[in-house]
């Protein structure tokens, strides 16, 4: 019986990428002056391989570090124990970390795995959104937001603002470098979704001055000057909108609606035993206060059996009976953002909201951020790496692939991370131990 081993793409494969991320560390400037006898890049790869591997804890990682495949598979001359890796990862300035998620984005970019993603006429579909990873009444660093209440009593938490391509047909997410959401320089004063995304935009653009991406957000975006800000970087959107906060548009879309302007439109899912009905208007003014910003409004029901579902959305995108449908599709695909991505990292082995340390400075935004890394990299993997796919498809969930591969991570020798999921996949023959004896 001959086996065929699915086809691996060599530049996009878990090694290859593994080995990118680890020169992209090593081109991180080490300011310690003394104690360098574990490097910066040692220290970050091994927070990279903790989160790679899903290990629980830094204490469980720390524990079971299996010094062999660590070196063979993430090139880690030296694991520092769990404080040491605190000790030196707290001073990190996440910043430096952008360029290591640009080039395994520009390997992805070479490779031309992001073409299934290409969303409509060659825009990727975009999706931002806020979430909040860590709160505490007790723990707290120089960057944490503070929310003061009533009695005086501050309650400490770190946010970010996730940004991950998406579309509606693929499971993967490919997630670009999150904002984060931080107290700058330990003053009282605290940073918002708003101005994170007001920085990730103008940093999107300076990285990426050519892609073509369409941004999709829930209604709290859906806000005159941040769709200017989104005008002024060349993005276009599908941004969702309710009619409790947008009554004035809702209000124009009525009297376009008396005056014949609306559009209605219905598609019929027999299989699904679904009906799509939508009505959209092309132009009208977002709000009363900010008249020049007009938008394209696009109302949707699902009608199914049971239940009907209702969503709303503004776009700069002209709407037509031709790619109503479609844009639909895009906005509700925003629900990515939330549910295979951070409801992926928070609870399919990533331990999102899990504390790893907080330090005093940037530690706790360093480990989310080398955790969305190596989400990154797991899901490059899912995307285009067939033996991954199979491997997934074999033992049946992600929980149990992380699991096993763990398993064989800490227990056997292996040259490559292609060979332990040749062997998650193929078996292999178990041998006996081979029992160290103490001779002292
Ligand atoms: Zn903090």
């Amino acid at each position: 019986m001959s086996i065929v081993t699915p086809h691996v793409r060599k530049h996009l494969s878990a090694d290859a990428l593994f080995h990118l991320v680890r020169s992209g560390f090593a081109s991180l400037p080490d300011h310690r002056l003394d104690d360098t006898e574990i490097s910066l890049t040692d220290a970050l790869m091994s927070a990279f391989a903790m989160f790679s591997l899903k290990a629980p804890s830094l204490l469980a990682f720390d524990k079971e570090r299996a010094e062999g495949n660590v070196h063979t598979i993430y090139g880690i001359v030296r694991v520092p124990c769990d404080t040491h890796m605190r000790t030196i990862l707290d001073p990190v300035s996440p910043k430096g970390l952008r360029p290591v998620f640009t080039s395994v984005f520009r390997q992805l970019q070479r490779g031309k795995a992001l073409e299934p993603m290409t969303f409509l006429d060659g825009h990727y579909l975009l999706a931002l959104d806020g979430t909040e990873y860590f709160s505490s009444k007790t723990i707290h660093c120089a960057s944490c937001l503070h929310r003061v209440h009533r009695n005086g009593s501050i309650t400490y938490a770190h946010q970010m603002l996730g940004a991950a391509i998406i579309h509606p047909d693929q499971r993967a997410v490919i997630p670009l470098m999150p904002e984060p959401i931080v107290n700058r320089d330990g003053t009282e004063k605290n940073d918002c979704e708003r101005n994170a995304a007001k920085r990730f935009v103008a940093k999107l653009r300076q990285e990426h001055p050519h892609l073509q991406f369409i941004v999709t957000e829930d209604s709290l975006s859906a806000n005159a000057p941040h769709i200017e800000t989104l005008h002024a970087h060349g993005l276009h959107y599908i941004l969702g909108v309710k009619e409790g906060d947008h009554a004035y548009l809702f209000q124009q879309v009525q009297g376009a609606e008396h005056a014949g302007r609306v559009i209605s439109y219905e598609r019929h899912d027999r299989a699904a035993g679904v009906v799509h009905r939508f009505r959209f208007v092309n132009d009208v003014p977002l709000n009363a206060a900010n008249t020049g910003v007009r938008v394209n409004f696009i109302e949707y029901w699902e009608i199914g059996q049971a239940k009907v579902q209702h969503f709303s959305w503004v776009t700069d995108l002209r709407v037509n009976t031709r790619n109503v449908y479609h844009l639909m599709r895009g906005g509700r695909a925003r629900w990515k953002i939330e549910n295979e991505t951070f409801n992926t990292l928070k609870n399919q082995g990533y331990n999102f909201e899990h504390n790893y340390g907080h330090g005093e400075q940037h530690l706790s935004v360093v480990f989310a951020t080398i955790m969305i890394l190596a989400f990154l990299v797991d899901q490059a993997q899912q995307l285009c790496c067939a033996l991954f796919q199979a491997v997934w498809a074999k033992l049946g969930s992600k929980r149990m692939l992380w699991e096993r591969m763990r398993a064989l991570f800490y227990d056997y020798d292996f040259a490559s991370m292609r060979q332990l999921f040749e062997a998650l996949l193929y078996g292999f023959k178990k041998s006996s131990p081979l029992v160290t004896l103490d001779s002292s």
